[in-house]
């Protein structure tokens, strides 16, 4: 295919090539060559919009929030609040006070596993995943099963890596007390039906967590909508800083959970007999907060907003569709992950060449790609590969990006004859 093919009418008005001046970084060249950012699964760039605003917060603003009484402290307090008013529009959150501040989607999971799940689980009940997951939706839970004497049940994956919802169904039993599924599989880009997942568990009154690490920076997520309980996403993935995340719960599962880890910051009240704990989200923000992470997520947040997350999803989706017809031509290459609906994520394996030299020569050309296990072993392990190479896409890339890969994997083929 190539790259000029006509494009849907939706992306008439993206200008990617105005997008791609917002990010310093794609003037690198790497070895010389112009860079080709392809490992947005693993984290994303970030605009001037969210480097000018955290500089500009660290030089002129910077401040602790919440109990201090000058004036830096008490705009750094409005700013870091602004920034949770920014997730609460981006999830579509009915109440600011179900949005957490966390590290990441690592820790927003394991804050659930150790408040949520850990004091409802008892011997032989069971937490339901999928076999899509990565090791972060996969571990929190392992860990918490075996601490309680409870079980981990996975629904599995056909040959297209979608998860078989006859099967996820069945494993909703009595025992099941949470279901854990992502938004969208980062090794494979699955897009799990998940709101048709989540009025499953409903149905079973299973409760159910969505890990949307790879969902947040390109698909409309409103969690009104899907009706989960938990939704987990991080900021580095989001255009915005590494340190940052969001933890979304409903509000009546936060206001009974216990702290997730004690201190400054989350309490009412301290004597040495008892304390009590502040109520959500601070209950759940022990220690200083990271305050310059949290604004500069709430900028990334808003520039995502103004690109439009619908035309970030439709160029994604033209990319994927470039890429999938254009590796096809490549002589023993083979795609992993063919599930019809698919997030801008490309893993693929090539016959007689491992996963990291073909990294490796790519690197040489600017190209830089992931190629191992994704965090995600078991499902390399359902396809029978210890590794793949990873290609996933961003809203700066570009189709001639899309051909630079393609010529990379023509040269790997050359010097790896199939
Ligand atoms: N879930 C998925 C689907 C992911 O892709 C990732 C990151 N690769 C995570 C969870 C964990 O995110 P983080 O490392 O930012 O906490």
């Amino acid at each position: 295919m190539s790259a000029t093919a006509a494009r849907p009418a939706v992306l008439a008005g993206y200008d990617v090539e105005a997008l791609r001046e917002e990010f310093p970084v794609l003037a690198t060249r790497p070895y010389g060559k112009p860079l080709v950012y392809f490992d947005n699964a693993a984290t994303t760039q970030k605009p001037r919009a969210v480097l000018d605003r955290l500089a500009r917060f660290y030089a002129h603003e910077y401040a602790a929030i919440h109990r201090g009484v000058h004036l830096l402290s008490a705009q750094a307090t409005v700013a870091y609040e602004g920034a949770r008013e920014a997730a609460r529009r981006f999830l579509n959150a009915a109440r600011l006070t179900e949005v957490v501040f966390v590290r990441g989607a690592t820790e927003g999971i394991n804050l659930v596993a150790a408040s949520f799940a850990r004091p409802r689980l008892a011997p032989g009940d069971e937490i339901l995943i999928t076999a899509l997951e990565h090791h972060s939706n996969i571990v929190p839970w392992q860990a918490v099963c075996a601490e309680r004497g409870a079980k981990l049940v996975v629904a599995p994956i056909d040959d297209r890596g979608a998860v078989i919802l006859e099967e996820f169904e069945r494993r909703l039993g009595p025992h099941t007390k949470l279901a854990a599924v992502t938004h969208v599989s980062n090794a494979l880009g699955t897009i799990n039906p998940v709101a048709e997942m989540i009025r499953l568990a409903h149905a079973a009154g299973v409760p159910v967590l969505v890990d949307g690490a790879q969902a947040a920076p390109r698909l409309t997520v409103d969690v009104q909508a899907l009706g989960c309980d938990f939704y987990v996403f991080s900021g580095h993935k989001t255009y915005g800083p590494t340190g940052i995340g969001v933890l979304w719960g409903r509000q009546e599962l936060l206001a009974e959970m216990p702290p997730y880890q004690t201190g400054g910051g989350m309490i009412r009240a301290v004597t040495f007999e008892e304390t009590l704990y502040d109520a959500p989200p601070a209950r759940f923000e022990a220690g200083t907060p990271p305050v310059a992470e949290a604004i500069g997520l709430g900028v990334a947040l808003g520039y995502l907003e103004r690109v439009g997350l619908d035309a970030i999803a439709a160029w994604e989706d033209e990319l994927l569709a470039l890429a999938t017809a254009a590796v096809a031509e490549v002589p023993g290459l083979r795609i992993l992950g063919t599930a019809p609906a698919k997030a801008g994520v490309l893993s693929f394996v090539m016959a007689g060449v491992h996963p990291h030299d073909i990294g490796t020569i790519l690197d040489h050309e600017g190209v830089a790609v992931r190629a191992g296990h994704h965090c995600a072993q078991p499902v390399m392990d359902r396809f029978g590969v210890p590794a793949t190479v990873r290609a996933s896409f961003g809203l700066y890339n570009t189709p001639a990006e899309v051909e630079t890969l393609v010529r990379g994997l023509a040269r790997v083929r050359h010097l790896f004859p199939a």
